[in-house]
């Protein structure tokens, strides 16, 4: 079975969507549906919110943050079915999921949809973002130029364990999920099981490259949908399109083509799926 949640590119994609909804845009009224959602949401919220221009949208690993006018940011997790709707202020009534409404200067709405209500919504002062529990102790942008091949094997280079588990370590790597870990190292043509100490040099090389491009790929599918699609923003981008590996167990490897075709194996309770020829 597949499952879907929110991982770097459609936190990306929703950021960019959310961006051009609310940036330079005072929030008129905000409506709290419920006291929590993984956490309970700051006290006053709403109130904290109301009357503040958002100066700026921007993304940490799979966080959020909105940049208000007071120096507070609005620290916002999508968690695992999270969803951000962007469309005209309607004034309908909530659906049964609908636990935050944004309202804006210029008539349009942000409603927060959340059916298994994993994700969550923090207020933190500007200056110590950085430090907040959550964000503290994450490691490099995987998209930013100072995430090299170098820095990624000095990072690995005291770790036990396999690459793929490694990849997964927040701590190493900011952001990047299980898709995306299984399909760069197809990519890369490295086994998820070598162990993470030994992807060094050419491996090494190999490998960031091929984060980065899966996860540039993915941010390019939805955000070219997202044009189109203003209100449902929040739905686009889900890794639509086809995996080389992913999910694919049994089926033919499609660089090497051989037989016996992807396997799959469980490392720290997550699938990985790897061609066991061409990923040495
Ligand atoms: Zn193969």
């Amino acid at each position: 079975m597949l499952h879907l949640m929110p991982e770097l590119p459609e936190v990306e994609i929703v950021c960019r969507g959310l961006a051009m909804a609310l940036e330079g845009r005072r929030l008129t009224r905000v409506e709290l549906r419920r006291p929590d959602l993984r956490r309970p949401f700051p006290a006053d919220f709403a109130a904290r919110l109301q009357g503040r221009l958002v100066v700026r949208v921007a993304r940490r690993a799979k966080y959020l943050t909105l940049w208000l006018d007071d120096g507070w940011v609005l620290l916002g997790h999508l968690g695992m079915s999270g969803r951000m709707l962007v469309g005209p202020a309607d004034h309908a009534p909530p659906g049964k999921h609908d636990h935050v409404r944004f309202e804006t200067d210029d008539g349009q709405q942000v409603i927060y949809q959340d059916p298994r209500r994993f994700g969550l919504m923090d207020l933190v002062a500007g200056e110590r973002l950085a430090e907040h529990p959550l964000l503290e102790g994450l490691g490099p942008e995987p998209l930013d130029d100072a995430f090299t091949p170098a820095v990624l094997s000095a990072a690995l280079a005291s770790r036990s364990g396999p690459i793929k588990t490694a990849l997964l370590d927040q701590r190493l790597v900011a952001g990047i999920g299980n898709i995306y870990a299984v399909e760069a190292l197809f990519r890369a043509g490295i086994a998820p099981t070598r162990m993470a100490r030994t992807v060094a040099g050419r491996r090494a090389e190999r490998l960031v490259p091929a984060l980065k491009a899966v996860l540039l790929e993915s941010i390019a599918v939805g955000g070219s949908s997202l044009r189109d699609h203003r209100r449902t923003d929040g739905e686009l981008g889900y890794f639509q399109h086809s995996f080389a590996v992913y999910d694919r167990e049994g089926q033919p490897c499609p660089d090497c083509r051989c037989s016996d075709g992807i396997r799959r194996i469980v490392q720290g309770g997550r699938s990985t799926f790897y061609c066991p020829k061409r990923q040495r």
